[in-house]
């Protein structure tokens, strides 16, 4: 079997041959940015929307962006082109470069390192979306600093340890004793047929999903709420969905082992699933390459 191709540094070179420093600050320090895009029909969703949260991240730890937008959009379809899958997943990452072990900058103009490589799309289940999924819930422990998509996943991944130690899909955190998202995805909560989920601040990652969620939300005049959200509110919720890149809208039917509403995926889910994939065949798989505007 062919061995995967990966990009490094301006480079497309097989997965086994791309080679970074010991001394990578992303490996040393976790001191880098990444993106994830879900590529569907060889076309990356709103790729823009990506490059412009990607661009922000890394001016809020001042990592300079390496690549204009042209150019992070002509790298990233000749990796999609070189995989032999048509939806895919890119992931990209830019770390702040290779020097000495110093917490502090690096004097200098140090070169970032560049890594991407593209996986299949794997969506949840059809089963899972039919019935829901579980979750539990922990507290959020993570840094204050969670709209930057920090490559520093630590508290992220301890924090899906603990559902996946449960069989559970993800976990719903919340932090003084409101809903910030879940380990890597929004939420949202349903009572009385209105949507609500906290808006965007310091204390959660703005996911690409959730604006689609909003938008169809809006376009289809369910009403839904930006607001805080309590942790009782959670738990008294007709219905609580999660939404990211890679699970779409997912409904969780279960939280710490009791039911979400009536335990089953609740009708304004259905209505917003429907929604999302009406919105993929039509927008996201129909999407034009469009060369970004200058
Ligand atoms: N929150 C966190 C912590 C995430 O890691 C992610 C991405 N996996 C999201 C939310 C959802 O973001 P997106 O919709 O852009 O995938």
């Amino acid at each position: 079997m062919d061995s995967m191709k990966v990009f490094l540094n301006g480079s497309f070179v097989a997965a086994e041959d791309a080679k970074i420093s010991v001394l990578d600050r992303g490996f040393i320090f976790g001191d880098g940015i990444y993106e994830v895009v879900p590529v569907y029909s060889r076309v990356a969703f709103r790729l823009d929307e990506h490059l412009a949260r990607l661009e922000r991240s890394l001016a809020a730890i001042a990592i300079r962006n390496p690549y204009t937008a042209a150019q992070w959009r002509s790298h990233i379809y000749r990796l999609v082109d070189a995989q032999p899958f048509e939806d895919q997943a890119v992931y990209f990452q830019v770390t702040r470069g290779v020097a000495k072990r110093d917490h502090a900058f690096p004097k200098g103009n140090i070169e970032p390192t560049v890594f991407m490589m593209s996986n299949p799309l794997v969506m949840p289940p059809a089963a899972q979306v039919e019935r829901g999924a579980a979750a539990v819930s922990a507290q959020d422990n993570r840094w204050l600093r969670c709209d930057i998509k920090s490559t520093s996943l630590l508290g992220n991944v301890l924090l899906r340890q603990v559902s996946a130690e449960a069989g559970a899909v993800e976990t719903i955190l919340f932090r003084d004793g409101k809903l910030t998202e879940a380990s890597s995805s929004n939420v949202f909560i349903v009572k009385g047929g209105v949507i609500a989920t906290p808006p965007k601040s310091n204390l959660i990652l703005p996911g690409i999903t959730y604006d689609v969620v909003l938008e169809l939300a809006h376009a289809d005049k369910l009403p839904i709420e930006l607001r805080e959200v309590t942790e009782a509110e959670v738990r008294g919720a007709d219905e609580v969905w999660v939404s990211s890149s890679s699970k779409e809208v997912l409904a969780i039917v279960s939280l710490d082992g009791k039911p979400v509403g009536d335990g089953r995926p609740g009708r304004v889910f259905h209505r917003m699933h429907e929604l999302y994939q009406d919105f993929k065949k039509r927008v996201m798989r129909a999407g034009k390459r469009e060369p970004v505007s200058a």
